[in-house]
């Protein structure tokens, strides 16, 4: 028997094998992920079985993995909140075998087996077409951090704010969803200033298109309620007294795009950017944002940014480096993105 019809017999019968990272948590509730395989029985039941051949590391995979936040509900779990892939095997009417699609969020990850292994079953409508204009790599250079990048800039133009309006402000600037928020404003058109605590990084932010760099020292402290007014619009990453600051800093009318906590969960603000400038915060979810605004995000994220903005902003690792990566990536020492390919 040769070694195709050897694969085809495993994978009808369920017993084929495929390399995932797990994570485990022990009787002490210590939480331990590792690279190891997995046999595709294992797999939860569901409609759509995929060849998953990039994932990538978010910052929510990377709390995961480290069990430095609740992010997994129940063990074991496969993280990765995001894959690209082919489909092998389907029950849902709007996918054959062959089809490439990618998925985000929908509890991959976290409820639900995700995409830092070699195969994913999910819901038929967690899935989305790949963009034609993307191959898979790219589509996970871009991630969940691209797609929420994308979320952020049509929440502010969905406000009235275009390139004529003034300056935006992007925090976490030289992070995932930062550097892909820099790199599609200024694509856009708009003036953008880039808020980084790592000037090292600072020609890789020019070259993504910031106009003006700021140092995040000047919006990470507790500030004043109103600040001098600068920018018209905001995407912040980070939470805590940076959207405080951000909030205070943004000019009569104005709009923050709020998607991040990477410098914490709490928001140590006061309404008076509310109620004496007229500003809007926009929450931002990438998780259950329904289909229809993730079609849009993608298709403009593909049409926006060129196959080299893409590759300026990330690196690909394999499978068994993501482990580590995890731990970099809290760290502040990850500069963009870190696709997966599940496959090295
Ligand atoms: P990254 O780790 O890639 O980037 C975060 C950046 O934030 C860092 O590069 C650093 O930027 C800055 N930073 C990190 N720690 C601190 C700190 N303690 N104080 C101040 N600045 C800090 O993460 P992502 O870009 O992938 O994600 C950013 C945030 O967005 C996360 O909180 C993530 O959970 C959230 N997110 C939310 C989504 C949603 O659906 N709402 C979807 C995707 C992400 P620099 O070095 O340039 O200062």
């Amino acid at each position: 028997m040769d070694y195709s019809t050897m694969a085809a017999q495993e994978i009808r019968a369920g017993s084929a094998r495929f390399q995932a990272i797990l994570i485990e948590r022990n009787a002490a509730g210590q939480v331990r992920p590792k690279w190891t395989r997995l046999q595709e029985s294992q797999l939860p039941k569901a409609a759509v079985q995929v060849r998953i051949q990039y994932s990538s590391l978010n910052y929510k995979d990377a709390l995961a993995i480290t069990g430095k936040a609740p992010v997994v509900r129940r063990y074991p779990m496969v993280p990765g909140i995001d894959f690209a892939g082919v489909v092998v095997h389907s029950d849902a009417p709007d996918w054959q075998p062959g089809d490439r699609v990618l998925l985000n969020g929908w509890g991959a990850g976290e409820t639900h087996w995700g995409g830092l292994a070699q195969r994913a079953q999910v819901p038929g409508d967690w899935l989305l077409a790949l963009p034609p204009q993307l191959d898979a790599r790219q589509a996970m250079l871009l991630g969940t951090a691209g797609y929420t990048a994308m979320l952020c800039v049509l929440a502010l133009e969905d406000q009235g704010i275009a390139p004529g309006s003034g300056e935006i402000l992007v925090t976490g600037a030289s992070g995932g969803v930062g550097s892909i928020a820099v790199a599609l404003l200024s694509r856009l058109g708009y003036a953008v200033i880039a808020a980084t605590g790592r000037p090292q990084h600072a020609d890789y932010l020019r070259g993504l298109g910031a106009k003006h760099l700021l140092d995040r020292a000047q919006l990470t402290a507790p500030g004043k309620p109103l600040a001098k007014a600068r920018w018209i619009g905001a995407i912040d990453t980070l939470g805590s007294h940076t959207l405080a600051n951000v909030c205070a800093g943004t000019r009569y009318g104005g709009a923050v795009a709020a998607c991040g906590l990477a410098q914490g969960m709490e928001f140590p603000a006061t309404v008076a950017p509310f109620i004496l400038r007229g500003i809007r915060l926009l929450g931002i979810d990438s998780v259950r944002a329904p289909q229809a605004l993730r079609k849009r995000a993608w298709a403009r994220l593909a049409d926006t940014l060129t196959p080299q903005s893409i590759e300026t902003i990330g690196q690909t690792i394999a499978l068994q480096a993501v482990i580590p990566a995890a731990a970099r990536l809290l760290a502040g020492q990850v500069r963009g993105r870190l696709a997966v390919n599940v496959n090295a």
